[in-house]
């Protein structure tokens, strides 16, 4: 994974000076002992920073000024420990550009039955509070999340990191530059798109580059960098006989790690962190890149095959949301079908399924391609690890995008596949493939996705909504007449 510098969510708590300065004193002092168990339940490599708390119309618009000039600031959490009049908050709000979590709890878990008097009633107010600040963030159109729930929950906590990682991913692609080397593949729709409104909504850029630029640097690489790289190959894959030093594939080897040299080099260079390729469209480059992207993807990089920027741009969220998270995530395509019982989907692509997926240490291996008319490319095989997982799909519907996502739950293969040379996994889609594969046909989804066992449904359900996109998710309560009847509805909301 590329290094990224840690990135902060500040907690900010709106009071009033209504109360006094005792009543203040306490407020700060919980807000604080929030922001700090917070902090450590936070599975995300994230900091959340206590700010003093905010009594007035001019400390809130400071405050939400600071958060926008702050490059480390990428959310901000609300939590109102008393009342604090909504109008207070308007000219603040109007400056808002960073995902808003609305986390409506309260200092103490429970009613002090004996002990309760209207002091208490005073200080532990967020049960009125929260309600006046939403009613305004719901006048004023502010999409966010709204967490509920006792902050030393693990239901809270596990939301917040969720609504976090949102955040990471949304930050990422507000800089992500994203290369198409080569165009679309010819004739494909779903992978076309409009790159100029998806920056506009999504914040990412895509721009095309030729292979020529990748040959250039190969070309200049010093010998010791590909030695190097072919060591660390040796030592981390089961090394087909005929690409180790004297088989008869040995220089193919060379071939593949020249070009994941090339490949990063350019990536660097340019500061991309996503790209494309496009098997009809190689120029000069010798093999599709298989092995290269599989490692890049597995460094962080996104990627997509047959220019799917989209894809591309998506896989790259996807790594930083899943930063410290358990479980692969890679590029995907839906290739083949097991109809049975249940009916699975094999999963795969024509070589760049990312490692972090595998189960086992992976093959390195060498085998024709029968499109592209380019050498034999070298590329990683293994089978994808089971359990649960979700494939996530972002189309353009010419007037606006989707977000299309299946719950899934992966299996061991259990049959060897001596004659299949790619990556794959085997899932059962939820609730069925039947429903499931007509639910996401009906959405209009793509043939590709973005894989991962790394992050839950909600995650991508906070990221949809920073987006302001459209979200389709099938999962095990999924019955295709609502599904169609949500499907209208969308089409008059959106
Ligand atoms: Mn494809």
């Amino acid at each position: 994974m590329n290094a990224i510098n840690k990135k902060k969510i500040w907690f900010v708590t709106g009071t009033q000076h209504l109360y006094g300065p005792e009543v203040l004193d306490q407020v700060s002092n919980h807000a604080k002992e929030i922001a700090q168990t917070l902090n450590e339940s936070l599975t995300a490599p994230v900091e959340i920073v206590f700010q003093p708390i905010v009594k007035t119309p001019d400390e809130i618009t400071s405050l939400f000024v600071s958060a926008g000039a702050d490059s480390q600031c990428i959310g901000i959490i609300t939590w109102m420990h008393t009342f604090s009049p909504a109008k207070m908050w308007i000219n603040g709000l109007k400056r808002l550009h960073l995902p808003l979590c609305h986390l409506h709890t309260q200092y103490n878990k429970e009613i002090p039955w004996r002990s309760i008097d209207m002091d208490f009633m005073n200080l532990n107010q967020s049960a009125h509070g929260d309600r006046e600040f939403a009613h305004l963030l719901t006048r004023m159109k502010i999409r966010r999340k709204t967490v509920v729930g006792f902050w030393k929950d693990k239901a809270v906590q596990n939301s917040l990191s969720n609504w976090t990682r949102a955040a990471l991913g949304w930050s990422e692609l507000q800089q992500l530059k994203v290369a198409r080397i080569g165009d679309n593949m010819r004739e494909v729709a779903v992978t076309e798109g409009d790159k100029v409104q998806a920056q506009i909504q999504f914040g990412f850029s895509v721009n095309g580059y030729d292979s020529d630029d990748v040959t250039a640097i190969i070309e200049n690489l010093n010998p010791s960098e590909v030695e190097a790289l072919l060591n660390d190959y040796e030592s981390s894959y089961e090394i087909d006989p005929q690409l180790k030093q004297g088989g008869e594939k040995r220089e193919s080897l060379v071939t593949a790690a020249k070009i994941e040299l090339g490949l990063k080099k350019f990536l660097d260079q340019g500061g991309f962190k996503a790209f494309t390729d496009n098997f009809e469209n190689l120029g000069t480059l010798e093999q599709l890149p298989g092995i290269a992207i599989q490692r890049l993807m597995e460094q962080g990089y996104g990627f997509a095959g047959e220019g799917d920027w989209k894809t591309a741009a998506l896989v790259r969220a996807f790594k930083v949301m899943a930063q410290d998270a358990p479980g692969g995530t890679s590029f995907m395509e839906d290739y083949t079908y097991h109809f049975g019982n249940p009916s699975q989907v094999l999963g795969a692509h024509m070589l760049e399924i990312c490692p972090s997926l595998s189960k086992n240490k992976p093959r390195c291996e060498i085998h024709p391609l029968g499109i592209g008319g380019k050498k034999d490319p070298v590329r990683l095989v293994f089978d994808g690890t089971d359990g649960t997982g979700i494939n996530v799909s972002l189309i353009d519907l010419g007037t606006r995008f989707r977000f299309i996502l299946n719950e899934v739950n992966a299996v061991l293969i259990e049959n060897k596949l001596p004659n299949l040379p790619v990556a794959r996994v085997l899932w059962m889609p939820q609730p069925s493939l039947e429903i499931a594969a007509s639910a996401w046909m009906k959405a209009g989804g793509a043939h590709h996705t973005v894989y991962t066992q790394a992050l839950d449904t909600e995650v991508i359900q906070d990221f949809a909504t920073l987006a302001g996109v459209e979200l389709i998710c099938i999962d095990k309560n999924t019955k295709l007449y609502e599904l169609e009847q949500n499907l209208n509805a969308n089409d008059t909301a959106y």
